[in-house]
């Protein structure tokens, strides 16, 4: 199956209002263009420096996302042209992409990532966590950036109602901060979950962004 076939199937799997991050990491621009002249326009990326040369060579009306880890010290590297962070987990770095967003007269939108995996390895704040970020006064002066949801992995494994539930509990985070601080502000509206294993599940479940790889671009090594 070529690249544009299998964003086509997927598209045709998945609902209008439901956006797809195709996933490129480790794959080649020539990759990406195909994608891009089958009509994808946003791109997911989980390194910063990849992200980079990938968007030097590539078309301007492509929406990168950071989906990855991100470092406080490399966020000035993408914040002329990144369009969504989907992997805010700290104030400190909240902080950061606001300074260097302003530095570039940007908005940039951001997701507040969540730990809902069974697993020691993934990122993300508690409820509690996000509680305190969202409660300090500073945040209300951060004019260059904009929370635009939530984003969360589930565990990697095939017992659907663990994943379930996991996605259940990320949609359940995002409606206590809609209700508590976002109830008026619009912009306060992505669900990201689900990726190329479990996406359908993530989409019964409420999401709003399902960030996919290897069902558009293949296997990874
Ligand atoms: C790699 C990656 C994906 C996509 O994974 P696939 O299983 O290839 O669809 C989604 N989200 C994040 C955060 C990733 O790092």
């Amino acid at each position: 199956m070529s690249i544009a076939s299998n964003i086509k199937t997927l598209r045709l799997a998945v609902s209008e209002n439901v956006d797809i991050v195709a996933v490129s990491k480790t794959k080649p621009v020539s990759d990406i263009l195909e994608a891009y002249k089958a009509g994808q326009r946003i791109f997911g990326e989980n390194r910063v420096q990849e992200m980079l040369a990938k968007h030097i060579e590539l078309p301007l009306d492509i929406e990168w996302h950071l989906i990855g880890h991100l470092q406080t010290n490399k966020v000035k590297f993408i914040a002329p042209f990144v369009r969504m962070v989907h992997s805010v987990d700290s104030f400190k770095l909240l902080n950061e992409i606001n300074v260097q967003a302003a530095k570039s007269q940007r908005v940039i939108d951001c997701l507040l990532q969540f730990y809902i995996a069974r697993e020691e390895t993934k990122f993300g704040l508690s409820l509690h966590e996000a509680f305190e970020i969202l409660d300090n006064p500073l945040f209300l002066h951060f004019n260059n950036i904009r929370i635009a949801g939530v984003m969360g992995m589930a565990s990697f494994s095939d017992n659907t109602e663990l994943v379930r539930s996991e996605f259940r509990q990320l949609r359940k985070i995002f409606e206590t901060l809609e209700n508590k601080y976002f109830s008026a502000d619009v912009n306060f509206r992505h669900i990201s979950m689900g990726m190329s294993g479990d996406y359908l599940l993530a989409i019964e479940e409420g999401a709003t962004m399902i960030r996919v790889g290897s069902l558009i671009f293949g296997g990874r090594q």
